[in-house]
């Protein structure tokens, strides 16, 4: 089997930063709790782990002194109520989600609506949305979003998008949402927000994706950045996602001769290595 790998996959700088930044504060403060999976994926979680990182789900659940808000981000609500605890706290929002969540606070000091295209269920948007005050919604499509039709909901109105969506959709979102909400809105103005990294890495895994018989999207089945990866190539050829070695199935790759890997943007080298010499031993 001839494998080849996306000219840019797996880690980003973001999620490597925090997880070099969590590991340096584990060795400074002994047990550490992070609000939230500093990363979604079980691998890198579990090497966390061994250093006596714990996960939470939410502020009443932490118990150490000290605490770590992962790479998507918190809103001001739940910063603020870190520090009112007393508590030493390793902030790891990625500087991308950073510009993001500024962005959205000066444009709802500005009077803006904030419409943010992304999974409200996801940290990074609950973040956003945090920033946005009174004055955010999200959605995946516009027909998510009856409330656009309430009087002084439009006059000013800010798209911008979860950082690690699809380019594609996006600007379609951003397009549709322009056309429904024109008349009668005063100004109208789109962000992009789209991480570089995201963008890079769903470009260069299509263009891998036209010339394989099949690929490989290598990441936590949680991970926000993965699951796209993994749209964006099985729009192209045949895209199986698999978050370890031992999920790839021999079936697959019957009558196939050239393999294609990408990998979300929380996904360790050491995974990525792994899946490309089993393949290449086939
Ligand atoms: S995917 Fe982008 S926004 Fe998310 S942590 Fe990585 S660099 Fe930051």
């Amino acid at each position: 089997m001839q494998v080849e790998k996306a000219r840019e996959l797996g880690l980003c700088f973001g999620v490597r930063r925090a997880v070099d930044m969590v590991r340096d504060a584990a060795l400074r403060h002994g047990n550490l709790q992070t609000l939230g999976p500093i990363a979604h994926n079980k691998v890198l979680l579990q090497e966390l782990a061994a250093l006596g990182v714990e996960t939470v789900d939410s502020v009443e659940q932490l118990r150490s002194p000290a605490v770590v808000i992962s790479a998507h981000g918190v809103s001001p609500s739940v910063s603020r109520q870190l520090l009112a605890r007393g508590l030493t706290v390793v902030d790891t929002t990625c500087p991308n989600v950073a510009r993001a969540q500024h962005i959205v606070a000066r444009l709802a000091d500005e009077g803006f609506t904030i419409v943010i295209f992304g999974d409200s269920t996801h940290t990074e948007v609950r973040g956003l949305l945090g920033w946005a005050g009174e004055k955010g919604m999200s959605a995946l499509g516009v027909p998510g979003l009856p409330e656009l039709t309430r009087p002084g909901h439009r006059r000013k109105l800010a798209v911008i998008s979860q950082t690690t969506q699809r380019l594609e959709e996006f600007t379609e979102f951003a397009r549709e949402l322009c056309s429904a909400v024109m008349e009668g809105t005063d100004e109208l103005r789109v962000v992009n927000t789209l991480c570089d990294a995201t963008v890079r890495r769903q470009a260069a895994a299509a263009e891998l994706a036209r010339r394989v018989d099949i690929m490989l999207v290598i990441g936590g089945r949680h991970s926000a950045n993965t699951r796209r990866l993994a749209e964006t190539c099985a729009a192209v050829v045949e895209t199986h996602h698999v978050e370890t070695a031992e999920e790839m199935d021999e079936g697959w790759f019957a009558g196939k001769q050239r393999a294609g890997l990408t990998a979300g943007a929380s996904t360790p080298d050491s995974i990525v290595e792994e899946i490309a010499s089993r393949l290449a031993r086939r």
